[in-house]
């Protein structure tokens, strides 16, 4: 029997309904919203039991092929997917029934490159049969640009160019963008990230460039949502002892979109005792989940966890509607959500930056793990949970901290905290000494403009 299609909404509710392919290639639905499957699709407890048997790359086929309904030929899905997850995704165990999860084996060392690269080949996959070209145009401050560019290096039908503020990002996050070359343009701007910003945003509305077939890969796109929730669902199965052992998640939040794919892992069917929200001093939401009452923080706080710098996070939206509530792309709560079941599964915690040096000390002393300051927010967010809740600390409780980035990739933190110089993973080895080759261009639209038309028009 056919499975009906599962189809995608706009968390507005003012756009039709579409299928993965073009909520996938759209981005952003056309009032503005963001798209939400129908429904959630589910994991028996026969298939649950068949998965813990799997390999990474096959679980990420197994859930992916549910929320495409035939979209793609499976042995095609299968392939894509051993093609993304080609690296190690290491669950170290700390103390007790407790873990840190390390998200950082991929090509950048961030969890970014989970999405990105799944995405990269769903968007290649559907692109290449309908013989379409796209380019892929994104500003980054560092690490979204680097996950993107390596994600999306040597794919067919997709070029990207990259736009980053010349002045404000580090030697190694460069590199990253820098030294790929073939499909991936990277262009250095004399400006701010909001100037990158503010150019894409421009060219995506300007309809003198409609024929280069812009698209912007950001993390509002649920080609990139979906894929973070394979890593909750594969660690589960890893970590669980018997069917019903119920697991805590204390997730490091920016834009929520990694907490968003533990929440489709958990609708799935995972029993999920509690996702612990953990942000730096950027609390809205913590704030959201205690009072009630949302208010958006602008600008942003500069914390040290910097990839957590967000004062209005663009996946709350999606997290409102999940709980059956409307919040418009202002942060207005339309309709409110069940506010009741959303403080049964989420809690909140704020860490300070003084306590996240504090715990990048802590837990390297009294239990030797090297953490980053992205994941020492995560695991001091689930100690506070453990405080808030004793009986959550009770040593046969499931609990997972997620690391989301390599601490290599923040030595000054880590050099002044504790002293020592993280070693390079496999990934990042041999960046120092690679060639470089990026264009630098004024802050200027009219220029960046009459580049992207003369370098990419012919192509297409
Ligand atoms: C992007 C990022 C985060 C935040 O993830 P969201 O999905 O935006 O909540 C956390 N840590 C690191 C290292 C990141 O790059």
């Amino acid at each position: 029997m056919a499975k009906a299609p599962l189809l995608y909404y706009s968390t507005n509710l003012k756009s039709p309904v579409v299928s993965f392919k073009e909520a996938l290639l759209k981005g952003l639905a056309p009032d503005g919203g963001l798209y939400m499957p129908e429904r959630i699709p589910t994991l028996s407890t026969n298939e649950l039991n068949d998965m813990a048997r799997l390999e990474y790359a096959e679980v990420a086929f197994t859930i992916m092929r549910k929320f495409l309904t035939g979209e793609i030929d499976d042995t095609e899905l299968s392939l894509m997917a051993k093609d993304a997850y080609n690296f190690e995704i290491p669950i170290e165990p700390v103390y007790d029934r407790k873990f840190i999860l390390r998200l950082d084996q991929g090509p950048t060392a961030s969890f970014k490159d989970f999405a990105a690269r799944m995405m990269g080949r769903l968007m290649q996959y559907f692109l290449h049969k309908e013989n379409r070209n796209m380019l892929i145009l994104t500003a980054t401050s560092g690490d979204t640009g680097s996950a993107i560019a390596n994600a999306f290096y040597g794919l067919e039908n997709i070029k990207v160019v990259v736009l980053f503020p010349e002045k404000e990002v580090t030697e190694r996050q460069r590199k990253q963008m820098t030294t790929l070359g073939r499909n991936i343009q990277i262009i250095g701007i004399e400006g701010k990230f909001d100037d990158c910003q503010a150019m894409v945003k421009k060219a995506f509305s300007d309809p003198d460039l409609t024929m280069l077939n812009l698209s912007s890969a950001n993390s509002i796109n649920i080609g990139r949502l979906i894929p973070q929730s394979f890593y909750y669902v594969y660690t589960y199965l890893k970590l669980r002892q018997q069917e019903n052992d119920k697991i805590i998640f204390s997730v490091p939040s920016g834009n929520f979109g990694n907490l968003m794919g533990g929440l489709l892992a958990f609708h799935m069917g995972i029993p999920v005792e509690k996702f612990v929200v953990s942000t730096n001093e950027n609390d809205e939401v913590p704030v959201y989940l205690q009072t009630g009452l949302y208010h958006t923080i602008v600008p942003s706080k500069d914390c040290i966890s910097s990839a957590m710098n967000v004062g209005h996070p663009s996946n709350l939206a999606r997290i409102i509607a999940l709980y059956g509530g409307v919040m418009n792309e202002k942060g207005i709560i339309v309709k409110e959500p069940d506010i009741r079941k959303l403080r049964n599964d989420l809690a909140g915690v704020s860490i300070s930056d003084e306590f996240t040096k504090a715990t990048i000390k802590s837990a390297y002393q009294q239990h030797g793990i090297l953490l980053e300051p992205h994941g020492a927010v995560a695991w001091a967010g689930l100690h506070e949970y453990f405080k808030i809740s004793p009986k959550s600390a009770h040593a046969s409780q499931l609990s997972v901290s997620l690391e989301t980035a390599h601490p290599a990739k923040f030595p000054a933190e880590i050099l002044e905290t504790l002293g020592i110089d993280p070693p390079l993973p496999e990934s990042m080895k041999g960046l120092d000494e690679k060639n470089e080759s990026w264009i630098s261009m004024k802050n200027d639209y009219t220029a960046f403009k009459e580049y992207l038309s003369n370098s990419y028009n012919h192509k297409y």
